[in-house]
């Protein structure tokens, strides 16, 4: 499996991005969302985490119940409880998976846990098989990988893939390390893990120093075939590798990610919209990929060269990422041809001396007001030449 060059995307906005704050969802909420990352290609869907709530338990088995299409998958500690909760929430849906987590780095182990390296051995080999007696796709998580013992690492992910997990998650839970380190750690387990081929490693960044995305794409260039994601990096703290990023950069620079995905480019920003209308919040105007601002265009040499040929400032096309909405944006900055192209599609063929005239205007008023709309160009039209 991992000679393959197909990369599975496991998106987590409905578990991990939705414990984040401003980030809660309602259960109809979840079930559009849920439908949506469906839509968009995503082949596993972590729809929440079973145990925690009742709410929770009962949008997972609802999403389950009704979403077809992607895996869905519920999240579980080494607990005999977790587990069953998630059995039965994710039991109703066509393709299921049961995601095991255990913390492995000492810091974990002893402040949080308070149980030794043997016993953390013990608790993921008898929940990893507790898992596989209810689901033939069980994951394990080593929590804070980035920051276990390697020594140690080595020594439970083979026991959770000795005990039956099919994927196994390194995460950089506190969003810690750096690209070159994470792709590192995926080529020291993949060679010091024995039948390290027969599953598939994944990767869960989060984006504590900005490097998320960079670390997700590290982690597949060190061999790992999952990344674990968000629609619009959502998640704890500073969110999680955003979804959009690492599928566009995928798509971009196939050259430096020569690997195949089932996402469907067109269905980001849709699925961006959906997101932003149902959390507290939409994501910055200078977001990659579907921020407001991630195709706008206002100063005058880029709109020229935009209207040119989008090339010369567009690494790929707003429509390819789903985004129908006009690019040029109207300001001080803009020069003539932005203003007429504008005023042509607006209904207004105007050039020479009569657009030389609304140019005047135009940037009379651009001094004045930050954006200009469609609404002021009309008017702009409409004054009297002085
Ligand atoms: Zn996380």
């Amino acid at each position: 499996m991992a000679e393959s060059n197909r990369v599975v995307f496991f998106d987590t906005t409905l578990r991990d991005g939705e414990q984040s704050p401003g980030c809660t969802m309602h259960h109809e909420e979840k079930i559009r969302m849920a439908h949506q990352l469906a839509a968009l290609g995503v082949d596993v869907i972590e729809a929440g985490f079973a145990i925690a709530s009742t709410g929770d338990f009962n949008s997972v088995q609802a999403i389950a119940h009704e979403v077809r299409g992607s895996r869905i998958c519920s999240l579980a500690r080494c607990k005999r409880a977790d587990i069953e909760a998630a059995a039965k929430a994710v039991e109703p849906a066509q393709i299921n998976r049961i995601h095991v987590f255990l913390a492995s780095s000492d810091l974990h182990l002893e402040a949080k846990l308070k149980i030794t390296r043997a016993q953390a051995l013990e608790q993921a080999a008898e929940h990893v098989k507790l898992a596989c007696t209810y689901s033939d796709d069980v994951e394990f998580s080593a929590e804070d990988a980035t920051r276990s013992d390697i020594d140690f690492l080595v020594q439970i992910v083979t026991v959770a893939i000795q005990a039956g997990a099919k994927t196994i998650n390194l995460p950089d839970t506190v969003g810690y390390s750096t690209p070159a380190e994470y792709q590192q750690l995926f080529e020291t387990i993949r060679e010091r893990v024995p039948n390290a081929d027969s599953v598939i490693f994944s990767t869960h960044c989060h984006d504590d120093l900005g490097m998320g995305t960079a670390n997700a794409l590290a982690g597949v260039l060190g061999g790992a075939r999952q990344v674990e994601v968000t629609i619009t990096g959502i998640g704890e703290r500073a969110g999680n590798a955003a979804l959009e990023e690492v599928a566009a950069a995928m798509a971009v620079r196939r050259d430096a990610y020569p690997f195949t995905n089932n996402i469907k480019m067109t269905e980001l920003y849709p699925t961006s919209k959906l997101l932003g209308e149902i959390i507290s919040f939409s994501p910055a105007p200078n977001k990659a990929v579907v921020g407001k601002n991630a195709f706008a265009h206002e100063s005058g040499i880029h709109q020229h060269g935009v209207l040119a040929n989008p090339l010369t400032y567009e690494i790929m096309t707003p429509a390819s990422v789903g985004v129908t909405a006009n690019n040029i944006v109207l300001g001080k900055h803009s020069g003539r041809k932005a203003l007429q192209h504008r005023l042509h599609e607006m209904g207004f063929a105007l050039a020479g001396e009569e657009l030389d005239a609304v140019y005047l205007r135009f940037t009379e008023l651009a001094d004045r007001k930050k954006s200009i709309y469609d609404q002021d160009i009309v008017a702009l039209v409409g004054e009297p030449v002085a």
